[in-house]
């Protein structure tokens, strides 16, 4: 919706740009039409699969168990924050099961 500057009346639009019915001022069509809005871009690139839900995860980070200082172990990353803030990664010890979680 869009308002004359002149008069204050309801514009409509003709020919490409808005125009004014009560004195005939025009203006260029601007807002109503053709703004989309953007804010749903945000949520396509949450790191989070599937694959991930359904098994523990992928093997072998180069991680050290901090309970039995085990080599290897199962990894996740997650997006647990909102989508500006880095994913947290989810580890479980391939040897005593140990789970353990890095912020980055
Ligand atoms: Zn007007
Ligand atoms: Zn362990």
């Amino acid at each position: 919706m869009q308002f004359c500057d002149e008069c204050g009346s309801m514009m409509h639009k003709q020919d490409g740009e808005m125009v004014c019915a009560s004195c005939g001022a025009s203006a260029d069509s601007e807002g109503s039409e053709g703004f989309v809005e953007t804010a749903s871009q945000d949520t396509s690139d949450v790191i989070e699969t599937s694959e991930d839900a359904a098994s523990e995860g992928k093997p072998t980070a180069e991680e050290t168990c901090p309970e039995c200082g085990h080599g290897e172990a199962w990894y996740t990353i997650k997006q647990t924050g909102s989508a500006d803030e880095p994913p947290t990664r989810f580890f479980k010890c391939q040897d005593c099961g140990n789970r353990w979680r890095d912020y980055n």
